[in-house]
């Protein structure tokens, strides 16, 4: 399998050279070059397989030949081998047509863990084989850069530098991000806003000569190899229900379309589902961009779901991408003019083919409270702020179809929105009792390119 970019002229890569690249050269991101398609049989054959028998056969087709067949069992294996679900991703059904995938039991307690904790490994055996050195940047809004430390500390071929934006993200994730002790990882506190740390993260990849300097790397969901794995719970969820090829819909709580993105590549692989469904909270570029047909950015508005505090959202350019039936010349124009001016227009015809797969909704936080207070009465069930920003647009979309809403989030990461939501404390998880009593070490910059490069290049 090749994989091209999203803006066209960056060398075409095979899987690892992509997963490793993270952002391709020319500004966009990598897509595969063709679709592996599955059958309405191959589909009902996983309803009775495990999820990493599930992973294996999904996966295979996109990454090829670069992995032998047993490594690569042995490589998904590791990945969900620190899961404390035995189903790795169990639905719970909370009414007739209803149903919560909770994507929550990875070591760091989010969805993100699915892709992260596989990347880990991916690298650890193509580094090994390669005897090659990486520095991997990453920003994140809370769940990417725990998940990645999680991932990757402690690795000898890896450098992981996280930026985050100071003060926004809950003393959980700032905690899973500054206490493990490994000298290979770096929470980087960065005085801004989510948008301006994923901002610095392109930058830094666009300079190229700091770039090749320090072998730059990728773990953000512009990481094709993110995606990749997070079509696994699609279709696992989808064949554990048994509906003999009935269509579905899936609801997605949604900042940077990634986890959403990789719903659409379900569908498009042979997944019958019906509707992908954004929820948004009220930083809502992508609400917006789907009704009125104008993506502009927006002012980040700190919310009680600190994971999707995001306005410019990355991976809208791979859903762009397809919509535009892969014109890379358009795709390059809209963002060019986007960088230039902040803003730009959907054309109609790529406009109606998002709305033949998405569709959305917005939650404002008075909303998101009150869902989280109404899941636990209703259908007993605790939830993070985001998952109830999904719920809530769920519910609000409900039909006579399955709708299967994607739990993004371990409440106890984000208790005090739970507690202030619910008067009552969350259950916590074993892996967070100690969290609280261990050291903290953070580097705190402030939002400039320059004084970011400098701590990279002291520390590799
Ligand atoms: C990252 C994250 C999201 C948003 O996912 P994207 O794929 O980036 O849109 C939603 N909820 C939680 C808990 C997250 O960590």
């Amino acid at each position: 399998m090749q994989y091209i970019s999203t803006r066209g002229t960056a060398p075409e890569l095979n899987f690892e050279e992509a997963m490793l690249a993270g952002l391709a050269r020319d500004g966009g991101l990598y897509v595969p070059k063709t679709l592996p398609k599955f059958d309405s049989n191959f589909i009902t054959s996983l309803g009775h397989l495990s999820y990493e028998e599930i992973a294996f056969k999904v996966m295979k087709p996109f990454v090829g030949e670069v992995f032998e067949e047993v490594e690569f069992k042995n490589i998904i294996h590791q990945s969900y081998s620190k899961f404390v679900h035995q189903s790795k991703a169990p639905l719970r059904q909370l009414s007739d047509k209803h149903y919560l995938l909770e994507l929550y039991h990875g070591p760091t307690l989010a969805f993100k863990d699915f892709a992260m904790q596989l990347i880990g490994q991916l690298f650890r055996t193509s580094l090994s084989k390669s005897k090659k050195r990486v520095t991997i940047i990453g920003a994140t809004s809370g769940d990417t850069g725990s998940a990645a430390i999680e991932a990757f500390k402690g690795l000898d071929a890896v450098d992981v530098f996280i930026l985050y934006p100071r003060g926004r993200v809950s003393e959980v994730q700032r905690r899973q991000m500054s206490t493990p002790s490994a000298i290979n990882v770096h929470a980087i506190s960065i005085d801004g806003d989510f948008d301006d740390c994923q901002k610095a993260l392109k930058d830094l990849f666009n300079d190229l000569k700091f770039r090749d300097k320090v072998n730059l790397s990728g773990v953000n969901s512009i990481n094709w190899a993110r995606i990749m794995a997070q079509i696994v719970y699609y279709f696992s969820s989808y064949s554990s229900l048994d509906l003999g090829g009935e269509k579905v819909r899936f609801t997605v709580p949604t900042g940077n379309f990634g986890d959403i993105f990789a719903g659409y590549i379900a569908k498009k692989i042979g997944l019958p589902i019906s509707k992908l469904i954004v929820a948004t909270n009220q930083n809502d570029i992508l609400h917006n961009a789907l009704i009125s047909g104008e993506y502009v950015r927006g002012i980040v508005n700190p919310s009680i779901s600190p994971s999707m505090d995001i306005q410019v959202s990355s991976n809208f350019e791979r859903a762009l991408y397809y919509a535009l039936k892969c014109n890379a010349d358009e795709v390059t124009r809209l963002f060019s003019d986007f960088a230039l001016t902040g803003n730009f227009k959907i054309q109609e015809s790529a406009l109606n083919n998002l709305l033949t797969h998405y569709s959305s909704g917005k939650v404002s936080e008075d909303e998101t409270s009150e869902t989280i207070n109404n899941a636990l009465k209703k259908y007993n069930v605790e939830v993070c702020p985001h998952t109830a920003i999904g719920l809530k647009v769920a519910e609000d979309n409900m039909c006579d179809e399955v709708m299967i809403t994607l739990a993004t989030a371990h409440p106890a990461k984000f208790f005090k929105a739970f507690e202030s939501s619910t008067g009552k404390k969350p259950v916590m998880p074993k892996s967070l009792s100690d969290l609280f009593n261990k050291d903290e070490r953070i580097t705190e910059l402030p939002n400039n390119l320059d004084q970011i490069k400098r701590v990279i290049l002291e520390r590799i």
